[in-house]
């Protein structure tokens, strides 16, 4: 059986907020071509430093809850090239709680920046979680059992 490695996009591998300032500038024509510019052309890495270096030891898959087309858009000029699972509804625990019930795999992992999506998590079997707080904003909250709250993706030496 294989290990399912889940890892969210918005906050947690792709720097959210300098994306939308970038693509509001180039909206409204900062720069020479409009959005495109920024879509084929990106004039930076919207992906966390610490992403790039997580990226570079772990397989995952990116487990993202949004509009598929922007997503999409955000993994392009990321170059991402993983597989993509889209979450329809935002209870991620629920879909993974499907997912296990496969008996496709055996062990689950997720990273998230949101605490609301490990709710239900400690009642599921074999799983792990780990809640990216960049902002410290959990920081007196109570986690799941089975989750960790870090600060950094660096603090994950290993799967
Ligand atoms: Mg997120």
């Amino acid at each position: 059986m294989q290990e399912l490695i889940l890892v969210d996009l918005d906050r947690t591998l792709f720097d959210t907020e300098s994306w939308h300032q970038a693509l509001s500038a180039a909206m409204s024509g900062e720069t020479p071509n409009g959005p495109d510019d920024l879509i084929d052309y990106p004039p930076k890495s919207f992906l966390y430093p610490d992403a790039e270096s997580f990226i570079s030891k772990f397989d995952f898959t990116i487990f993202t809850y949004g509009e598929e087309s922007w997503q999409r858009i955000k993994i392009k000029v990321s170059k991402l090239t993983h597989e993509v699972l889209f979450a329809e509804t935002e209870d991620k625990t629920k879909l993974i709680e499907l997912m296990m019930g496969s008996g496709k795999y055996s062990r689950v992992v997720l990273i998230d920046d949101k605490l609301k999506n490990f709710k239900g998590y400690e009642k599921l079997p074999n799983a792990t979680g780990f809640l990216v707080d960049r902002r410290r904003r959990f920081i007196n909250d109570r986690m799941p059992s089975n989750v960790t709250r870090i600060e950094s993706l660096e603090e994950i030496t290993s799967l």
